[in-house]
C-alpha cells in the first residue's frame, strides 16, 4: 500500500461528507456538489434511468428501474453482505498489519483476544438483529398488539390494513419493503435487511452500542500501537537530540506525522477509518438512543412533522389543499421537513457505504 492511502481516504470521507450533508445549502446551488449530493440521496437511478434509456431505449430504462426496485424496495442481502466483508476486511487489516506489534509498551497481549471477540459479538449482534421477529402481526397475535398501545386519534385511528387483511394496531405500520405490518414499526434497516420494530429494537440498540464501542476501542488500540512504536524508537529523542527540533508538541507534531505516515500508513488508514466510523455510529446511536428514551419512533417523527405542517397549512389560506398527515400528502412543502431528514439519513447511509469502500479500495 502507497503511503498516500490514508491522505486519499481522508480526502475521499471529505469530499463525501460535504456532498451528502451539505450539497443541498444554498451556498452549492447550481455546482456540481449539488448535483452529487441528488445523486447519492436516490436521484441517481433517476440519472441513470434517464441515460440509459436515451441510449438503450424502453427495454435498458426497465432494466434500471428493475435493478432499482430490487436495492431499494425489496429485501435483499446487499448490504448484510457489504456488513460483513467491511467487518472481515477490518479485523484481517488490523491482524495483518498490527498483531505483530502486540504486546507493545502502551497494549498488552490480552488485546489480541479481546478484539477478536469484540468482533464476534459484533457479528453476533447483527445476526441477531436481522434474523429476529420485529413484531410481524399474524392473525394471531393481532389482538395482542391490538391492546399494547392505545389510539391517539391523530397518528392512530382504528383502521384494517388492505394489504394484509388485518386490524392495524396503533403505532404500527404496513412496511413496503417486507410486504408485512409490524408492531411499534421504527424503520426499515436496509444494513439488517428487516424492519426494527417491537420485539428486535434491543437487539438494534445492542447492535449499535457494541459497534459505536468496537470502532472506539479499534481507534484506542491502534493509536496506542503507533504511541509504542514512537516510544520504542526513541523518535521524540532524535528528533530533539541529532536534528534539533524545539522539544514542544507543536513542532514535533509534524515531523511524528511524517515519520508515522512513511512508516505506519496502514495503522494510519485504519485509525482513520475507524475514528469516522466511531462518529457516525456514535450520532446515530445518541439520535436512537434518544428516541428510546423519548418514547416516540423514527416512523412517528415524520408522521408528527407531517401533522404539524399539516395544522399549519389548515390555519393558513392555501391549507385545503392538504388533506392528508400520513406522509401521502400532494403538498411539497408539507412533506418537506421528514424530506430533508429522510435526506440526511440516507446521505449517512451513503457516507457509511462511501467510508466503508474507499477503505476497502484505499487498504
Ligand atoms: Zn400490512
Ligand atoms: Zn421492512
Amino acid at each position: 500500500m502507497a503511503d498516500w492511502d490514508a491522505i486519499v481516504f481522508i480526502a475521499i470521507v471529505l469530499v463525501s461528507s460535504v456532498i451528502c450533508f451539505c450539497g443541498h445549502w444554498p451556498i452549492f446551488e447550481g455546482t456540481p456538489i449539488q448535483s452529487l449530493n441528488y445523486c447519492c440521496t436516490g436521484g441517481c437511478f433517476d440519472l441513470l434511468e434517464k441515460f440509459v434509456g436515451l441510449v438503450c431505449g424502453a427495454r435498458g430504462r426497465h432494466v434500471v428501474s428493475s435493478v432499482e426496485h430490487y436495492c431499494c424496495e425489496r429485501p435483499n442481502p446487499i448490504l448484510q453482505l457489504f456488513y460483513f466483508t467491511i467487518l472481515g476486511g477490518a479485523y484481517f487489516a488490523f491482524v495483518g498489519t498490527s498483531f505483530q506489534y502486540i504486546p507493545g509498551p502502551y497494549v498488552s497481549v490480552v488485546h489480541r483476544y479481546l478484539g477478536t471477540v469484540s468482533v464476534v459479538v459484533g457479528a453476533v449482534l447483527f445476526l441477531l438483529t436481522s434474523c429476529s421477529d420485529p413484531g410481524l402481526i399474524t392473525s394471531t397475535n393481532v389482538s395482542d398488539y391490538l391492546t399494547m398501545y392505545p389510539y391517539d386519534g391523530i397518528l392512530y385511528e382504528e383502521k384494517t390494513c388492505s394489504t394484509c387483511n388485518l386490524a392495524r394496531p396503533p403505532r404500527s405500520k404496513h412496511c413496503s419493503i417486507c410486504g408485512r405490518c409490524v408492531a411499534r414499526f421504527d424503520h426499515h434497516c436496509g444494513w439488517t435487511n428487516t424492519c426494527i420494530g417491537e420485539n428486535n429494537l434491543r437487539y438494534f440498540m445492542a447492535f449499535l452500542f457494541w459497534h459505536c464501542a468496537l470502532c472506539l476501542y479499534g481507534t484506542f488500540v491502534i493509536a496506542a500501537i503507533v504511541a509504542g512504536e514512537v516510544k520504542k524508537r526513541n523518535l521524540v529523542h532524535l528528533l530533539t537530540f541529532y536534528y534539533g527540533v524545539e522539544p514542544s508538541l507543536q513542532k514535533l507534531s509534524p515531523y511524528v506525522f511524517q515519520w508515522v505516515l512513511a512508516f505506519y500508513s496502514q495503522q494510519l488508514l485504519l485509525l482513520l477509518f475507524l475514528g469516522i466510523l466511531s462518529l457516525l455510529l456514535t450520532g446515530f446511536f445518541g439520535y436512537h438512543l434518544y428516541l428510546v428514551l423519548t418514547n416516540i419512533t423514527t416512523n412517528e417523527t415524520y408522521k408528527w412533522e407531517s401533522y404539524k405542517r399539516w395544522k399549519q397549512h389548515v390555519s393558513s389560506s392555501e391549507g385545503p389543499k392538504v388533506t392528508s398527515v400520513d406522509g401521502s400528502a400532494s403538498s411539497s412543502e408539507q412533506v418537506s421537513s421528514p424530506r430533508l431528514v429522510g435526506g440526511y439519513l440516507r446521505g449517512a447511509e451513503f457516507l457509511g457505504i462511501a467510508v466503508g469502500f474507499s477503505f476497502l479500495l484505499c487498504g
